[in-house]
């Protein structure tokens, strides 16, 4: 192959998805049911290789579908038509300039450029990034079902399946409902790690007494109790609880991770590159955690496989993501994945793709059948 990555980059096509679930979810932030929505870029260079990137935004947290989509569309495209394949650099500094946040955009942008380089080069993703440090990642599966008996088989399935850690989401039906939860899977799989995720549900007058509460039935961590900008409280829980406080909401980019270090709100930090910004970034709130002495796992958005591959890409190039991650929608959350080949789970772990760019594209006729309507745009 002709690893020409001086050539134009000259397709720009973007989708908006609706893509089925399999069930109602209740986290701190929001309710997902029927479907979610995600955006897919697409780019192509002159030579006909395609690159792929999704934006995965979920309004109550990152920002909205359509903000993402306008982004991309009317922000981000002029930087990268005619541009070259290689000049990704270049393009993702030009990038921060052209908008503001609109982190999932800018993601799904670096997330196709460098599937197309690494496409062209003949490489995998990972050797784009810094080079490979595992194989494979141990993956966790979030429970955030109403229903906890459907949740109890997803254990079940879980556990057939290998995966040996699960994070109950936590504050949306009680704490009752959440204390009695996390009994019953210590009862019931008592080698099974459980972590708890509150995503910003307790408010200040109750945080504390609710996560001593869960502390004492020793989770691994206790995630984002309170809201995101409550810098102070977050600390204040830290020093309350023996077991470690973990930060999501709270810490989005580098910068946030920096501030979130210096005020001592967390013991770790779950990464996304749909809050970074991007895969290099999403590195640098990595390693800025582990220069702080900080744990660190890469955690997800409502997204389909093509999104968990750029995270699965970044995390196999990146030795401070050590707690696994939760790429667990392709397989256990989407009525069906847009991929053309099913996402690479084995013996409860992921499977770090070694093939050219990402490893695995998207199926056209997926794109076709969930892009909406209304929204849908693919221009070449
Ligand atoms: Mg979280």
């Amino acid at each position: 192959m002709n690893a020409d990555l001086g050539q134009p980059i000259t397709g720009f096509a973007l989708w908006h998805l609706e893509v089925p679930v399999v069930s109602r979810r209740d986290h701190g932030v929001g309710s997902v049911a029927g479907a979610c929505e995600t955006i897919v870029l697409r780019l192509t260079a002159e030579d006909g290789t395609q690159g792929f990137g999704e934006a995965a935004a979920w309004a109550v947290f990152t920002g909205s579908p359509e903000a993402s989509f306008a982004a991309l569309d009317r922000y981000l495209r002029p930087l990268v038509v005619g541009r070259p394949v290689g000049h990704v650099g270049a393009i993702m500094a030009e990038a921060d300039r052209a908008v503001a946040h609109c982190t999932e955009a800018k993601a799904a942008l670096e997330t196709a450029l460098l599937d197309l380089c690494g496409r062209i080069a003949g490489v995998p993703v990972w050797a784009l990034l810094g080079g490979k440090c595992r194989d494979a990642i141990p993956l966790s599966c979030s429970l955030a079902d109403p229903d906890f008996d459907a949740d109890l088989a997803l254990v079940d399935r879980l556990r057939a399946d290998g995966v040996g850690t699960v994070k109950l989401k936590a504050g949306v039906h009680g704490h009752a409902f959440d204390m009695m939860r996390l009994e019953r899977l210590r009862q019931d799989h008592p080698d099974l790690a459980v972590r708890v995720d509150y995503n910003q549900a307790l408010g200040p007058e109750d945080a504390e007494a609710r996560v001593r509460d869960v502390a004492a039935l020793a989770p691994d961590f206790i995630e984002q109790p309170v809201c995101a900008g409550q810098y102070a409280l977050m600390a204040r829980l830290r020093d309350a609880i023996d077991v470690p406080l973990l930060a999501d909401e709270s810490v989005f980019g580098p910068e946030d991770m920096l501030r979130a270090v210096a005020e001592g709100i967390c013991d770790g930090v779950s990464i996304k590159i749909m809050k970074a910004g991007g895969l290099a970034r999403a590195q640098r709130v990595a390693e800025t955690a582990a220069d702080a002495g900080l744990t660190a796992y890469g955690g997800d958005m409502f997204e389909t496989g093509l999104a968990h591959l750029a995270g699965v890409h970044m995390i196999a190039a990146t030795p401070a993501i050590m707690l696994g991650c939760e790429f667990y929608q392709a397989r256990y959350y989407l009525a069906e994945d847009i991929l053309d080949a099913p996402f690479p789970v084995r013996d409860g772990a992921v499977e770090v793709p070694d093939a050219p760019g990402l490893g695995i594209a998207p199926a056209p006729d997926a794109l076709a059948r969930f892009a909406r309507h209304s929204m849908a745009k693919a221009t070449a």
